[in-house]
């Protein structure tokens, strides 16, 4: 009969105990560039911001996006406690995302021809003023879903190159799949845009309000339209391979307060933060 050696299990038992420590750390502590960090405001605080920009609140529970190009080191939040000013300094902390190469065959997805960068920049534009739209809270006490089973094939963060060519780090989680399958609203929200796009192709963006912004790309078919409300689990579009892509797969972005975050760190503090409240209020 096979066994492990007894010092290897101990070994296998320990590399599992530091992997939860770890993700429990990433989960609840750290602050680090391109995270999310979680406060607990007193009861009275209001307009919590950071910098400038107001912050996803739920209850009394804080929810703000730090920018992936960010410095580490002291950072702040400002709010008004009966008509005072105020503010609470946090620390964020160094973190080191690996690189990634990819070969695209589509040279100008790589460098787009001059006359498709006057198209670029204004989507660009349209995108930016989307993701820093702050409208008013949506029901997210059922926190968020994955929008896709799949393969996750490329990791938030991660620093790109495309044919050996640097370019911005990765804004999204990409996740694999077959193309057709259908692709999933994470939570409840209103679609903001609906529409084929240079680099995203086929692209969704859905506001669930207070600058909580999801962009679902690249897919084969949009099966929502802009100004539409949609629920969370609803089939919003199909995977497919649109825009500047390697394959079929869903590339996911969580932008929080103007800022591109990991999705799998929010996803987790979120439906940490919901269902504790749910628990709280009497386990249905
Ligand atoms: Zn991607």
């Amino acid at each position: 009969m096979f066994r492990l050696p007894t010092k290897l299990a101990a070994l296998y038992l320990l590399a599992a105990l530091g992997l939860n420590a770890a993700f429990t750390l990433t989960v609840y502590a750290a602050a680090v560039p391109g995270g999310v960090y979680v406060w607990q405001a007193p009861a009275d605080a209001e307009d919590v911001t950071f910098d400038g920009d107001p912050v996803l609140r739920l209850g009394d529970t804080v929810f703000v996006g730090l920018p992936i190009s960010m410095q580490p080191g002291a950072a702040q939040l400002e709010y008004r406690l009966h008509n005072h000013t105020q503010t609470h300094g946090f620390e964020v902390v160094a973190k080191t995302y690996t690189e990634q190469h990819l070969t695209i065959t589509n040279q100008d997805m790589v460098d787009p021809p001059p006359e498709t960068l006057k198209r670029i920049r204004s989507e660009l534009a349209r995108q930016r003023s989307l993701y820093n739209s702050f409208t008013p809270t949506v029901d997210l006490s059922s926190g968020f879903s994955l929008p896709l089973e799949g393969t996750t094939t490329s990791l938030f963060g991660h620093r790109r190159f495309f044919n050996g060519q640097p370019r911005s780090p990765h804004s999204g989680l990409d996740i694999a799949a077959d193309a057709g399958t259908p692709i999933l609203a994470a939570g409840d929200g209103t679609v903001t845009l609906s529409d084929d796009l240079y680099f995203n192709g086929k692209t969704l963006f859905i506001d669930h309000g207070q600058g909580l912004v999801t962009m679902y790309c690249h897919m084969s078919e949009l099966l929502v339209a802009e100004g539409d409300v949609v629920e969370q689990g609803q089939e919003i579009g199909l995977v497919g391979s649109t825009g500047r892509s390697t394959g079929p797969h869903l590339h996911w972005s969580v932008s929080l307060n103007g800022n591109r975050v990991d999705p799998t760190t929010f996803m987790q503090l979120l439906n940490a933060e919901t269902s504790s409240s749910r628990d709280l209020s009497g386990g249905e």
